[in-house]
């Protein structure tokens, strides 16, 4: 307990301080990791439920610092969300994203994550289709994954930036679908093309009977919706058996493919499978 005495409570707090003093040096790192090139694009395929086939990859940003090595996106992304860092990060993702499916199959995608704050910045739609021009990627092969968190606060506003993003025909999909308070009505209030289970309940659904029930009504929503419904997180043939019987059309997970380094980086010895 942290009030069992004067030395213990020292102690703690000493034990705080340097927590916050390595935040705000990975935070400063973080700062330049664009420009020194420590930033990576881990690629994963997403695969279709019917034949396994791969019709595109997530894009999941790694960082590989100079002193600590690959530090995973859920320590630095909140870093880079409080400092303004996401921005950079962001748009560099994005960019990368583009620049690499388009030497890709035309019938390959590839979803790329945004933050919710990137998201509400008044430029955001406009950035996607500049690096959309710059790039040369169709932009129907460009997924953007948005999470209940993009929509909650302005949602007016989230709604004039989702249709902007569907008129210049980039596909919008809401991640961690069923974690968030809303989900339902989301569904209602804004135009998705897909949406992704939650890790979450994949992971439950051996041991918990509603964590199955609940992916069968996802997946029957999004047949009565006309969209995709991908399950997230498919570790086991037990799991791809299970969520393809209840309806799930599309699959990822470490069963079909890890994340894996791609572009130039890849050709770097010591990233190759680290991803
Ligand atoms: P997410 O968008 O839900 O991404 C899926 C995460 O699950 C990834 O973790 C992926 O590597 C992991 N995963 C995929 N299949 C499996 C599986 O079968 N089992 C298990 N245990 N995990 C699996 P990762 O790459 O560490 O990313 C974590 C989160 O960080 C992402 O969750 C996303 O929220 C965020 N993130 C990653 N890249 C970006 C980015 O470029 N921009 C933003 N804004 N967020 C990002
Ligand atoms: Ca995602
Ligand atoms: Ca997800
Ligand atoms: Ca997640």
């Amino acid at each position: 307990s942290k009030s069992t005495g004067r030395g213990n409570a020292v102690f703690y707090s000493s034990d705080i301080d340097s927590e916050i003093r390595h935040r705000r040096a990975l935070e400063a790192d973080l700062h330049h990791a664009v420009q020194r090139r420590e930033l990576r694009l881990a690629c994963q395929p997403l695969c279709r439920a019917s034949d396994n086939g791969c019709v595109g990859y997530e894009a999941l940003l790694r960082w590989v610092h100079p002193v600590h090595g690959m530090v995973p996106p859920d320590v630095f992304i909140p870093i880079a969300e409080e400092s303004g860092s996401i921005f950079a990060l962001g748009e560099w993702v994005l960019r990368e994203a583009c620049a690499t499916a388009v030497h890709w199959p035309d019938d390959v995608s590839i979803a790329v994550n945004v933050s919710p704050v990137q998201f509400r910045s008044t430029s955001f739609a406009s950035v996607v289709g500049a690096i959309l021009a710059e790039t040369g990627l169709p932009p129907e092969r460009l997924e953007l994954e948005i999470t209940e968190s993009c929509l909650m606060k302005d949602r007016a506003s989230a709604l004039t930036v989702l249709k902007r993003l569907r008129s210049i025909d980039v596909r919008i999909v809401m991640d961690d679908f069923g974690t968030g308070y809303s989900s339902l009505s989301n569904l209602q209030s804004f135009p998705f093309d897909k949406i992704k289970i939650d890790r979450s309940f994949i992971a439950a659904m051996d041991r918990d009977r509603s964590a199955r029930a609940i992916v069968r009504a996802i997946a029957g929503l999004g047949r009565s919706l006309g969209i995709a419904v991908v399950a997230e997180g498919v570790e086991t043939a037990e799991q791809r058996r299970i969520v393809v019987e209840e309806g799930c059309t599309h699959l990822q997970g470490y069963l079909f493919g890890r994340p894996v380094v791609v572009g130039e980086a890849a050709k770097d010895g010591r990233l190759k499978g680290s991803a």
